[in-house]
């Protein structure tokens, strides 16, 4: 008979059936002493699998996957196991890296696999959920490759978003939008695979790339249109702004291409789970070196005001999500407040996704002083971008 795993410590006599195969698992156990045999039915009569003792867990495998118990285990001699539970192993599963997860069910699938093949028994089918998660994180770890591949391949590219100067209409500068033309999948959002690059350090080589790609635009708006001299903001992730150095890296990328640091924005998004303290420092190497600092997608994330007043920002990008719905009275009472608060502050203003000449007439009459959508323009080719700047 199984054993039900109730107590917080189980003693088994030598000789005594801890489970057998076949049935339904709901707890693994640590061997604390003693030692355990394992068996599995072959042909009708049991076959030794091995024998494991103090310090090894047993029965895990069943409860991983949510599979019946492959094999028999008796004691040899006598034994104290602690169980645990299902469920302490499903939190943890849970709280798992995906592809982690997927690695570990994948093995475990091999290894039913081979014992099923040994044994002469049918194998263990993995439950349905199982295979379609591991072939999600199996589909997150082949475009995290690719992605690996289309920086070496040179894969990635900027677009320029114009910034206008509302009061002048006139053209401030860009924001450097990163786009990736996958072979097979067309384009892919940044949206898609800026995520699944910050979750590992390849945001790391992915934003040394983009930075590359900035400093040649600006080097090409200086020798092709000499007469402007617009900034280009590009954004920054939370792994980035982590690297003490960062600042020093820019600086390094700027001489090599003798590009103006005030040419160059940083911009941080607000909906990163933010260090306060790492940011403080960026601003403050930033600042030191000529280089200006936004908070981008104010608004949507972990606005935190008691921040806000020790970081020196020098710009606040509103999201584009209260832009949208200016027509709302409780809406416009933000974007009007957040105005007057940066104003205060001494940061310029930045509404992210004009798209109406209404909304820019209303930013306009509350005093923002800068506009950026697919009013003033969608993002563009580098290309395209320093012909407009040459006419
Ligand atoms: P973001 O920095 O807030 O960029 C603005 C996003 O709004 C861009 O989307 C832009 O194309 C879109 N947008 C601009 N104007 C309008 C408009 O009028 N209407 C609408 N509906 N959308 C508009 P995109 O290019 O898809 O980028 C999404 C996000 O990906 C960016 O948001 C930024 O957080 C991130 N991202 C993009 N490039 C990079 C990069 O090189 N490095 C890092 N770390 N993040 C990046
Ligand atoms: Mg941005
Ligand atoms: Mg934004």
């Amino acid at each position: 008979m199984a054993r039900m795993a109730t107590a917080y410590r189980i003693e088994l006599k030598p000789g005594e059936v801890l489970f057998r195969e076949g049935d339904t698992p709901s707890t693994a156990f640590l061997i604390e002493s003693g030692t355990l045999r394992i068996t599995a039915e072959r042909d009708g009569s049991p076959v030794l699998l091995g024998d494991l003792s103090a310090g090894a867990l047993v029965g895990e495998m069943a409860v991983l996957d949510d599979s019946r118990r492959t094999a028999t285990v008796t004691a040899l001699s006598g034994c104290v196991l602690t169980p645990i539970d299902r469920a302490q192993f499903a939190e943890r599963l849970t709280a798992a890296d995906p592809v982690v997860r997927a690695l570990l069910l994948s093995q475990l699938s091999r290894y039913r696999t081979a014992l099923a093949t040994f044994t002469g028994n049918a194998p263990v089918a993995s439950p349905e959920s199982a295979s379609h998660e591991a072939s999600r994180a199996l589909d997150k770890i082949r475009l995290e490759s690719q992605l690996r591949n289309a920086l070496e391949k040179r894969e990635l590219e900027i677009r320029l978003q114009p910034v206008q100067h509302i009061a002048s209409g006139s053209l401030a500068g860009y924001e450097a939008l990163t786009r990736w033309t996958h072979p097979e999948r067309g384009v892919v959002s940044p949206a898609d695979f800026i995520a699944l690059a910050e979750e590992t350090s390849l945001i790391v080589p992915v934003g040394e790339y983009v930075l590359r790609e900035v400093c040649v635009a600006l080097r090409r708006i200086a020798d092709q249109a000499p007469h402007v001299k617009p900034f280009i903001a590009f954004n920054v992730s939370g792994r980035q702004v982590g690297d003490a150095d960062y600042v020093e890296r820019v600086l390094v990328q700027l001489r090599e291409h003798a590009v103006q640091p005030a040419q160059l924005k940083i911009e941080i998004t607000e909906s990163l789970v933010l260090d306060y303290g790492q940011i403080a420092t960026l601003i403050e190497h930033a600042h030191k070196a000529g280089m200006q600092v936004a908070l981008d997608d104010f608004g949507t994330g972990y606005s935190n005001l008691g921040h806000l007043h020790k970081l020196a920002f020098d710009t606040i990008k509103i999201d584009q999500g209260f832009i949208r719905q200016l027509e709302d009275p409780r809406c416009l009472a933000i974007v009007r407040a957040v105005i007057g608060m940066a104003g205060a502050l001494g940061c310029d203003v930045v509404a992210e996704g004009v798209e109406t000449p209404e909304h820019l007439a209303q930013l306009k009459q509350l005093g923002c002083q800068y506009a950026q959508g697919w009013l003033i323009g969608k993002p563009q080719t580098v290309d395209a971008a320093v012909a407009t700047l040459a006419q």
